[in-house]
């Protein structure tokens, strides 16, 4: 007795190999019938003995292919037809309908085989890759995701490559960017001016020279360009960081195996685990100080972003070389560029060779950066690898559009279940960001098929992001930004709001319900909005920008309030000039120019100037950053006190722990110790709100979030504090607790949830 069922299957299920999985399955168990992909999925009819086509469906459901990452199989049952074999049928686009796009995956251990196999056709290639692995994200123009729709359309195929292609068998059937050093992209090495130095094996060879001889070279990638230059050559690194006009932001590395990694940071199971993993992620490591990466690096800091190669073309360049330097292929804090003679144009005077290919990048991509927090990835900068695998929301949405806040831009599409996050696209403040901005959102609505029906923005009126959204002619919702930090950390961990978190945002800065500058707070939130019922106490914060990048400014405010003279002894007040000090006086009494904050990231920096670690931040974070790295985790002296006074909000006061730090410092303890101190202080503090807030409200779950979070001293300190007090804990796994996670929450708001 035949049957024959009908599956639609959906989730990532294109580029991954589906197609031969279902044939070479279904041909083993002697069924007939087809499978396609088309906008929605793939679509697949079987027909045979109920036992095989049951057996079919669960080798479907829980062996797919590595790759694959299934949402939802729909079954039916139809009238048998009588076919006689199983057939692989042409892709169809329907309209309305939705697939997911794979990201961008690390070259497989097969593809790496055959590149070092001297017999072997592709023997050195550096575009090879199979179903398994490569590019997809960053090539795809179109779904469905077929060859025509994606920049390796320019190659047309070789009889050997459409002989791979076409044979249900083989590791490379319907492999879209399947190619060969006779019909795919093709190496050069360039000068500055863009002449052509040598191509193939010798434009490779010639890079490993020119870095090896101290040069700096820019390399054309996956998702964009890196600038690349020996990590153990200090005139080389000092050269990168003047020529590319960044002065402190530590630069990621790239290394030739997870033995090379253990060379220069601490790679625990975890950490190999995530380097080697398919996203291939910088990973933020604790530093090893004997591995010979120059200081100049990554100065101030006791941890080194490093990552293992990711393409083929990052294999053979880092074949026999230390490790490298590997940052964006950008000028300071405009986006990476994708284009070869965009690269030589605005490259030009930093790079001094360019190692170019001819196969175009349709989308932008940064590396993403994650740190390691107990076992699981906490996500700094989530592009390449991730993006755009979408947030599952608990609940479904209408089409809208969510455009996050000023730095670390991304925006979100969300439609139904599906909240696509965009990949980082650099700070806001730039027009070119804000042109890849635009063309991002252009590319994620064509791809997704998502017609926005209302926009979301930050409730702050000077966002570029807001202003650029409101000229869009669609109904603004506007969202207050920390609400938005906890909604995304809820919307991640599937919760829509039903029953109340108590949500910790601590953060730089963010327009607050009262127009002061939030960035301590307390907020339960659940599906009808949020309340703040904590904060940290208000101090005045004098002129805006200056303050963050003089943080001495934000300290001797702190002191005032606390009702600290400002003496020469203390390395705030040095730091300050003797001028600027008589003005920041005037304006704190008078109040000209000073807008009440609770920031947390404020408070942060301005302890790190206080103990004379940071009296200039040339980098968003920096003085915060380098007071974790400063912290003696072996002290056990005395945490320092805060006060908590009044009631909604409750007010976390730091004047006492302002007091003790000072004496501390004339006592002569050391800038650990007294950074330990400071943090021990600070969550025991956030602890024992979150517990009276938690015990008069009655709730059971405490959301961690906000840029501070990616202090992962504070973050796992904070966490053991929580659980030990019997509450249940939400920190951050797959959107990063910065502004680059907050459109997710915008989204999830918007939508009324939570
Ligand atoms: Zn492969
Ligand atoms: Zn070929
Ligand atoms: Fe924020």
């Amino acid at each position: 007795m035949l049957s024959r069922r009908r599956l639609r299957a959906a989730g990532v299920v294109q580029g991954v190999g589906f197609r031969p999985f279902v044939h070479q399955l279904a041909t083993a168990l002697t069924l007939t019938g087809h499978v396609g992909n088309d906008s929605a999925g793939v679509f697949i009819e079987v027909e045979g003995a109920s036992a095989a086509l049951d057996a079919f469906e669960a080798a479907l459901r829980n062996n797919p292919p590595p790759l694959a990452r299934i949402e939802q199989v729909l079954v039916e049952e139809i009238p048998a037809l009588g076919e006689t074999r199983f057939r692989i049928v042409e892709s169809a686009a329907r309209p309305g309908a939705r697939t997911l796009v794979s990201p961008d995956i690390a070259v497989c251990e097969d593809c790496l085989r055959e590149m070092a196999d001297p017999a072997d056709r592709r023997h050195r290639y550096p575009f090879i890759n199979c179903t398994h692995c490569g590019p997809r994200y960053t090539l795809i123009r179109d779904t469905p995701y077929d060859r025509p729709a994606t920049t390796m359309a320019d190659f047309p195929l070789c009889e050997d490559c459409a002989r791979e292609y076409a044979d249900p068998a083989n590791r490379r059937y319907h492999a879209q960017p399947i190619a060969c050093p006779r019909c795919g992209p093709q190496l050069w090495l360039a000068d500055a001016q863009g002449a052509v130095l040598c191509r193939e094996d010798a434009a490779l060879q010639a890079a490993q020279a020119a870095l090896r001889a101290g040069r700096i070279v820019a390399v054309k990638g996956l998702g964009g360009f890196h600038l690349a230059c020996d990590a153990t050559n200090a005139a080389a690194v000092s050269a990168l960081r003047t020529r590319k006009g960044r002065q402190g932001k530590p630069f990621a590395l790239m290394v030739a195996d997870l033995d090379a990694a253990r060379r220069v940071v601490e790679v625990d199971a975890e950490a190999a685990r995530l380097l080697g993993g398919l996203e291939r992620p910088i990973v933020v490591l604790p530093r090893n100080a004997a591995g010979g990466v120059c200081d100049d690096v990554a100065p101030g800091q006791n941890t080194l972003g490093v990552m293992l190669p990711y393409t083929p073309l990052h294999h053979l360049l880092l074949a026999g070389m230390g490790p490298l330097v590997m940052t964006s292929g950008n000028r300071s804090e405009t986006p990476i560029l994708t284009d070869n003679a965009a690269a030589l144009a605005g490259l030009a005077d930093i790079a001094d060779v360019f190692l170019l290919h001819n196969r175009e990048i349709q989308v932008a991509c940064d590396d993403s950066v994650v740190r390691v927090f107990e076992g699981h990835e906490l996500p700094i900068r989530r592009a390449r690898g991730y993006a755009p695998f979408p947030v599952r929301l608990p609940r479904k949405v209408p089409p809208l559009l969510a455009v996050g806040g000023e730095l670390k831009a991304a925006f979100c599409l969300a439609e139904g279940g599906h909240a696509f996050l965009s990949q980082h696209l650099g700070d806001m403040e730039r027009l070119e960001t804000l042109e890849a901005f635009e063309r991002a959102v252009a590319h994620l609505q064509r791809l997704f098929r998502i017609t926005p029906e209302a926009v979301v923005v930050d409730r702050h009126p000077g966002y570029f992001s807001s202003r650029w959204a409101r000229g869009l002619g669609l109904p603004v919702i506007d969202v207050q930004h920390h609400h938005a930090h906890i909604a995304a950390l809820m919307a991640e961990h599937g919760l829509s709001g039903e029953r109340p978190v108590l949500g910790l945002a601590l953060d730089g800065t963010g327009y607050g319900e009262d127009g002061a500058v939030w960035g301590g707070e307390a907020l339960i939130v659940d599906a009808a909005g949020a309340r703040r019922a904590g904060q940290l106490a208000y101090v005045p914060l004098a002129g805006g920008d200056a303050a963050v990048l003089r943080p001495y400014r934000m300290a001797l405010a702190h002191l005032r309030a606390a009702d600290v003279a400002w003496d020469e002894d203390l390395p705030c007040v040095a730091a300050c000039p003797p001028p600027e000090r008589g003005v920041l006086r005037q304006q704190l009494e008078r109040g000209i120019n000073v807008v009440p904050t609770s920031s947390a990231g404020r408070l942060f920096d301005a302890v790190a100037s206080a103990l004379g670690i940071c009296q200039r931040a040339s980098y968003d974070a920096q003085p915060a950053i380098e007071l974790e790295a400063h912290a003696a985790l072996d002290d056990a002296g005395p945490a320092y006190p805060f006060d908590l006074h009044g009631a909604d909000p409750v007010r976390i006061d730091a004047a006492p722990m302002w007091r003790a730090l000072v004496a501390d410092l004339r006592a002569g303890l050391s800038v650990g110790q007294m950074s330990a101190r400071f943090h021990r202080g600070f969550v025991a503090a956030w602890g024992a709100l979150a517990q009276r807030l938690c015990r008069a409200e009655g709730i059971g779950v405490v959301a961690l979030s906000g840029g501070v979070f990616q202090n992962t001293l504070l973050l796992g300190r904070m966490t053991r504090s929580l659980r030990a007090a019997g509450l249940d804990v939400l920190v951050h796994r797959q959107v990063p607790p910065n502004d680059g996670g907050l459109a997710l929450g915008q989204i999830a708001v918007a939508a009324r949830y939570p």
